[in-house]
């Protein structure tokens, strides 16, 4: 693809959007974005891409800019715009960022998706390939734009790179050399028009790959496991429920790698990482690392000291035997569920936030199992409320630090603080982060109080 000379525009203009700004103009395009923000939202960005020589719009989408464009490259994130939808009736190309990335990029890419556990299986994979002695490289969400790394790529690296169902939306060739398929349940729905068509979006990482490609799927979730006979690619199974071959599977205390035998590669009382969740996680990781050619025992260290990534089922403080833990990314039904499981105590549970679609009656069940109380929280609190009602008691707060002082006036010794909202946190907070660091800020702050006031 020769880009010199070529009108591109780019819509949003966060780090994605940035990264890409930076690629284009160094291949000689015409760069315009189409940010939907308004200038004061903006900061100094706009000044600073202006400077460079990129024509930006903002506080709305202008149709003549998506009609004149040779490509359009949407952000992440960027739902699909009427005005996207024009211009390609009008002909217009419109591709991901990984899709144009992998038109340039060198060495190979390990791509890993999923509903839920992407970012910790790509930190803890990247670890495990740099132990074994890679020249490997973490992409996309948690990392860095794919984008960013092209014009330094070289034939031997490997990209370990999180992708969303966002970004498989708009690509045509894009292959990985080895997928990871998590798990798949409902989220985004707020984005996606339904479940089948995000299915579709996750499904297109594995059926695009060809006969020397392998895709490494949970043989534990049925519509990942589905895919199995659709394509040429070869398959890597891992399971909690049974032996797998060639995979990695648990069987009592122990994850093992199988191919034409078995191996033991971790006893579970070694991994720092809590929940069950985490074993999928790091099976994934593990297989990825098996199949690159890396030996069980260089595998196994980056697991026994790999502690998770801050905002995911993260311990924050015990107050008087009351455990806090942070799990604000913790943005979909499926996710708060595993959290829950992760515990064998009573749980106080912080819910709710901005609804994206979440089939609520899931919790039913966990939450009768496990949960003592909960503490409802933002625009989602009477959707759940009304779907959980008659389970376990439940109040209303109007803050996190609300939440965090009435949760613990109920929490005896022994009790688990949690917060795992089930919703995006985007109806009081920019992000799950500021959420989470919000919590995390009055837990702290409470044992202080405490600590202090102890005889
Ligand atoms: P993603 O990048 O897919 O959002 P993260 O690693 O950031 O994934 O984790 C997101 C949330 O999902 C956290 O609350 C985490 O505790 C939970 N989680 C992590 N791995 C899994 C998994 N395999 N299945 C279900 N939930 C998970």
């Amino acid at each position: 693809m020769n880009l010199e000379g070529k009108r591109v525009l780019v819509v949003g203009l966060g780090s994605t959007g940035e990264a890409l700004c930076t690629f284009l103009l160094h291949h000689g395009a015409r760069v315009k974005v189409s940010e939907k923000k308004k200038p004061e939202e903006m900061g100094q960005k706009i000044s600073l891409w202006e400077e460079k020589g990129v024509a930006v719009e903002t506080g709305t989408h202008n149709q003549k800019s998506f009609m004149e464009a040779d490509l359009i490259v949407p952000s992440p994130g960027v739902p699909w715009l009427p005005e996207l939808e024009a211009a390609r009736t009008n002909g217009v190309k419109i591709i991901s960022e990984i899709e144009l990335a992998y038109k340039f990029l060198k060495g190979k890419i390990v791509g890993i998706t999923g509903s839920n556990g992407k970012s910790t299986t790509a930190t803890l994979t990247q670890k495990i390939l740099e132990e074994g002695g890679l020249k490997t490289y973490l992409a996309g969400n948690i990392g860095t734009p794919l984008i960013s790394f092209v014009d330094n790529s070289a034939d031997d690296h490997i990209y370990v790179t999180e992708i969303s169902s966002f970004q498989l939306e708009h690509i045509e060739e894009f292959r990985v050399s080895i997928s990871v398929l998590l798990n798949i349940s409902p989220d985004h729905l707020d984005w996606h028009p339904s479940f089948a068509d995000y299915y579709e979006a996750k499904k297109k990482l594995i059926v695009s790959q060809r006969e020397n490609d392998i895709a490494i799927l949970n043989r534990d979730d049925p519509l990942v496991w589905a895919l199995k006979e659709e394509g040429e690619f070869q398959v890597y199974a891992f399971s909690r429920n049974g032996k797998v071959s060639p995979g990695c599977f648990l069987n009592g205390d122990w994850i093992f790698l199988s191919n034409k035998e078995e191996e033991k590669l971790i006893k579970t009382s070694a991994i720092p990482l809590l929940g069950i969740h985490n074993q999928e996680n790091i099976m994934a990781s593990a297989l990825v690392g098996h199949i690159l050619g890396i030996p069980p025992s260089i595998i196994k260290d980056p697991i026994k000291n790999f502690r998770g990534l801050e905002h995911r089922l993260e311990k924050v403080a015990t107050i008087r035997g009351v455990d806090f833990y942070n799990d604000s990314k913790a943005t979909n039904v499926d996710a708060t569920s595993k959290s829950i499981q992760s515990f064998d105590r009573k749980i106080i549970l912080i819910l709710g936030g901005r609804d994206k679609g979440g089939d609520f009656k899931k919790l039913r069940k966990p939450v009768k199992e496990n949960i003592k109380r909960i503490i409802l929280l933002g625009e989602a609190t009477e959707k759940i409320r009304t779907t959980l009602k008659g389970i376990v008691p439940m109040e209303t707060v109007s803050s996190i630090e609300e939440a965090v002082r009435l949760g613990y006036s109920r929490a005896k010794p022994q009790e688990v603080m949690l917060l795992a909202p089930a919703c995006t946190s985007f109806d009081m907070f920019q992000n799950f982060e500021e959420r989470g660091k919000v919590f995390k800020r009055e837990v702290l702050s409470l044992a202080k109080e405490l600590g202090k006031e102890r005889p």
